[in-house]
């Protein structure tokens, strides 16, 4: 497995990759790898010849008094892992490569894919992944890009990117894994003490009843969220957002209607973790 830090480095092994006639799949990760991170490795496998990864902890994706500083970090680990899951190579940037000189200059402007959701919690969060993804992009101009449906906003939004920029990548999306027990697997997970961690699952179980509830034929959202949201806080999470949204446009809805298909997202916070889920529902 090859190592890269330096971007001509990097592309001259994709320039050689290309020249074999070798399809490139990207997976972009912040590193503090796990089994979910592992999955994409093995479905972006599926749908190249070559599988490449991204360590980098991307500043501009952290809110102002976020865990940037806290996040957690173990590239030794991470290339081991890399290696074990037959990943070719690894891009692994310093903040100088990745951001020269300073980067007050240029910003993504993302209009209404950020009102709800993490979006307004999180000031500056989609536009970071927004300019982090495309510097990726081209840089490695990979043929494929998976990323999971446990950011399923920055997902979405990554789909309108490609589309709108016209970026020659296809979009693979990985679902999520999870615990035994339902808990999305985080890096941030890491975070949680023994009392968090049992609480932590609630989260799951009632997107999880609102998805089915919707399936079965419930039509109004609003109770449904409302109920759930009771029942988590009366458990002890502080619940930041319980939504219904349509899958394309991320706005909130009042009422399912047939023939639609949505996200059931939310997110809460136990201690100083903060917690996300989804499910996408087909009616
Ligand atoms: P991160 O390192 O947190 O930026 O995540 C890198 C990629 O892994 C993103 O595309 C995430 O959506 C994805 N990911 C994170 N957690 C999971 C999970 N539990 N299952 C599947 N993919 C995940």
């Amino acid at each position: 497995m090859d190592t890269f830090s330096t971007i001509s480095a990097v592309r001259s092994k994709v320039a050689e990759y290309k020249q074999a006639r070798q399809r490139v799949a990207l997976v972009p990760t912040m590193g503090a790898l796990h089994k979910g991170h592992l999955s994409l490795f093995r479905l972006a496998a599926e749908k190249a010849d070559t599988v490449m990864a991204s360590i980098y902890v991307n500043p501009t994706q952290f809110a102002p008094g976020e865990d940037f500083e806290e996040y957690p970090r173990n590239l030794e680990r991470d290339l081991e892992l890399c290696q074990k899951e037959g990943i070719s190579a690894v891009f692994t940037p310093s903040d100088e490569i990745m951001y020269p000189g300073d980067n007050q200059f240029l910003s993504f402007n993302i209009t209404g894919l950020n009102d709800h959701l993490c979006g307004p919690r999180r000031f500056g969060h989609f536009e970071g992944v927004l300019l982090i993804v495309s510097k990726l992009f081209n840089i490695i101009q990979p043929d494929v890009a998976v990323f999971g449906q446990k950011d399923i906003q920055q997902y979405i939004i990554l789909e309108h990117l490609v589309h709108q920029l016209n970026f020659p990548v296809t979009l693979v999306r990985g679902p999520i894994v999870r615990d035994k027990d339902g808990l999305a697997l985080s890096s941030r997970n890491a975070y949680l003490n023994d009392k968090q961690r049992a609480l932590a699952p609630a989260l799951y179980r009632c997107l999880k009843y609102i998805k089915q509830q919707i399936a079965d034929g419930a039509v109004n959202t609003s109770l449904l969220t409302g109920h759930q949201k009771a029942e988590l806080e009366q458990k002890g999470l502080e619940v930041e957002y319980l939504s219904v949204v349509t899958y394309n446009s991320l706005k909130p809805v009042d009422r399912i209607e047939s023939n639609g298909k949505y996200v059931v997202a939310g997110a809460a916070h136990t201690g100083a973790t903060r917690l996300i889920d989804n499910f996408i529902v087909e009616i």
